[in-house]
């Protein structure tokens, strides 16, 4: 029996907008070392379960804890732990790519050289080196992520999210990208992994929570989904079971009270 406390503990999260509850009740976890798909269909909750994560959004009900902190109360201690990519990262207008991070590093109190340390092989690997010296907001949306990926690793996190990072992303840099998630759930941090691409998932997750109409549907390894949900089939016959079913697994996903 292992004592390993969890990086992310979710329990009973729910996220209520007037009549209609957007997440319901979910609970999971993810380990040390772990890589993690966040799958459901387009308005599961994925997004909002994600902000409720990095405290920008304050759950109705229950918690999420990152390293036993609650996300929303304790955000700047969070936030010391966290990286996280957003589907469409946003940057300040008047920075250039290594300004900006350079201000990241400033705000998890790294000093320039380790910055520059740690940030030269990501860029050379990224291949953004040659556009450090433009402003951020004139990036294509692949340089975008690329630069927003490189912001939330530059402090080495113990848990990294990912909210479709692949979007924009070539092919090179799509292998990059899997190579470096490999690299730091190699490393011990957890890697929290919200895509549609279920090939992707399927690639570099050993986890998946589906999400279906803001319930947890179904959470498992790939290998216990595909054997129990589709007697060994694809994850994407199981992401379409799970979404026409609501998940099959009777020991998950009770309808609310
Ligand atoms: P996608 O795959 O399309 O990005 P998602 O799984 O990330 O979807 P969310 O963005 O979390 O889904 O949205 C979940 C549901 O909550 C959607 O039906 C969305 O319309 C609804 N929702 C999100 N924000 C609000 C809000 N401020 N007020 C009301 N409903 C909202």
């Amino acid at each position: 029996m292992s004592f390993m406390p969890s990086v992310l503990e979710i329990e009973g999260l729910s996220k209520v907008y007037g009549s209609f509850t957007a997440v319901r009740d979910v609970s999971l976890r993810v380990d040390p070392g772990e890589i993690v798909a966040l799958l459901g269909p387009n308005g599961a909750g994925k997004t909002t379960t994600i902000k409720m994560i990095m405290g920008i959004l304050r759950a109705t009900r229950g918690t999420a804890r990152v390293r036993g902190h609650d996300c929303f109360a304790d955000r700047a201690e969070v936030m010391g732990h966290v990286g996280y990519v957003p589907d469409d990262p946003v940057f300040y207008d008047y920075l250039r790519g290594g300004e900006l991070i350079q201000f990241v590093g400033d705000m998890h109190g790294l000093s320039s050289e380790e910055v520059k340390e740690r940030s030269a092989p990501l860029m050379e690997r990224l291949d953004l080196g040659d556009a450090l010296d433009e402003f951020a907001v004139n990036y294509s949306r692949g340089m975008k992520k690329k630069l927003g990926l490189i912001c939330a690793l530059i402090h080495r996190p113990d848990l990294l999210i990912l909210d479709e990072p692949t979007n924009g992303l070539d092919p090179f840099a799509t292998r990059t990208l899997h190579d470096l998630i490999r690299e730091v759930a190699g490393q011990g941090a957890s890697v929290f992994y919200s895509t549609h691409l279920l090939d992707h998932a399927e690639r570099v997750c050993s986890r998946a929570c589906i999400l279906h109409e803001g319930r947890l549907a179904a959470e498992g390894t790939l290998e216990v989904l595909q054997q129990s949900l589709t007697a060994g089939g694809s994850l994407e016959d199981v992401f379409f079971q799970v979404a026409r079913e609501g998940g099959a697994d009777p020991t998950l996903g009770d309808e609310p009270s």
